[in-house]
């Protein structure tokens, strides 16, 4: 058996060893081997680091990722790499937040995925609400464009956004995109709130009426949602939060059921990485992270297009950095 078949044989038995706490077969894993094999081989030369959001699929955040996370702490984790180059597995948002705050590495995108929210509000659209409501901060969720960014006072993350409403001394506030996200914050500030009509088509779809169901069927299961998710879905469940803190409470609590009202890929964090616990219930794709697979991220790495490589227009870089340096420094 020559070396390179011997090397694709351990290869699959790692997969493998992983990929089938979520129902990967070792014939998927065996087909696998010699793309994610390939995949690391190219990461060490090109010296590039593989950054993974948790909504991606198993193959991609356990085969070849070298950090998987939410956008924010990601990005970050790319601050504090010594690699040249980051390949952000995630929409394309996320890759220019990336690009925002390392500003001297090449940033790759394997595919120039969208998203709904970010979709949703362009850097016109804030304009004119900032004309609409004269005076008033723009708070915006880091689930938006570089454009939409420069356009507003500061970014927040799901986990920081009430801390970064509060911080103004203003009545009023201008928070975009995220609708839902806005009304479930409403319900925790005195400040009034002015939204706009933006959702996640991932979380959008969960209802209290499944989650009732959920608790019926289960008894003791605990219950957890995205913010993203409508008002109805945080009121009753036992936790409302970011992906970390979904995380957290998946780490902490002694509850073995447990269903988690997000994107299917954090279901898969958890079978993997607390394979003692119960997954119930049924959890949401999202179409646009799902668009990655692992060919896209090898053709990044070896020939990027135009289209992988992310970059900024110079006269909204700046702007647009502010508004996430500022939510860092707060
Ligand atoms: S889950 Fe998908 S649609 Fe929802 S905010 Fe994330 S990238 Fe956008």
């Amino acid at each position: 058996m020559t070396f390179a078949i011997q090397e694709q044989q351990r290869e699959a038995e790692r997969l493998f060893s992983v990929l089938h706490k979520t129902n990967w077969t070792k014939d998927e894993c065996d087909m696998l081997s010699p793309l994610t094999l390939q995949i690391q081989k190219l990461k060490k030369e090109k010296n590039a680091i593989i950054l993974s959001h948790s909504y991606q699929t198993p193959d991609i955040m356990y085969g070849i990722a070298d950090v998987v996370g939410d956008s924010y702490g990601l990005a970050k984790e790319a601050q504090r790499s010594t690699a040249d180059t980051i390949v952000f597995c995630s929409v394309f948002f996320m890759g220019e937040t990336a690009k925002l705050l390392n500003p001297n590495k090449t940033v790759l995108v394997p595919s120039r995925s969208g998203c709904s929210l970010a979709e949703s509000i362009t850097a016109d659209d804030v304009k004119n609400l900032k004309k609409q409501y004269p005076g008033r901060p723009v708070v915006c969720y880091v689930n938006t464009s570089a454009a939409v960014k420069a356009e507003s006072d500061i970014s927040c993350t799901s986990g920081n956004a009430l801390r970064v409403i509060e911080s103004f001394p203003d009545d009023e506030i201008i928070f975009i995109p995220d609708m839902l996200m806005g009304k479930n914050l409403q319900k925790l500030t005195t400040k009034k709130l002015i939204l706009w009509r933006g959702t996640c088509i991932v979380h959008e779809q969960f209802t209290k009426e499944r989650v009732d169901a959920i608790r019926q069927q289960y008894p003791g299961v605990k219950i957890l949602a995205h913010t993203e998710c409508s008002a109805g879905v945080v009121d009753s469940v036992d936790l409302a939060g970011s992906t970390n803190d979904m995380l957290t409470f998946v780490k902490q609590t002694d509850a073995t059921t447990l269903m988690l009202a997000t994107e299917c890929g954090l279901t898969d964090r958890v079978k993997t990485e607390y394979p003692e616990k119960n997954i119930v219930g049924v959890c949401s794709l999202c179409p646009y992270m799902k668009s990655i697979m692992l060919r896209d991220v090898l053709s990044a790495l070896k020939n990027p297009s135009e289209e992988q490589v992310v970059s900024i227009p110079e006269a909204i870089f700046e702007r647009a950095r502010q508004s996430l340096e500022k939510m860092m420094t707060l």
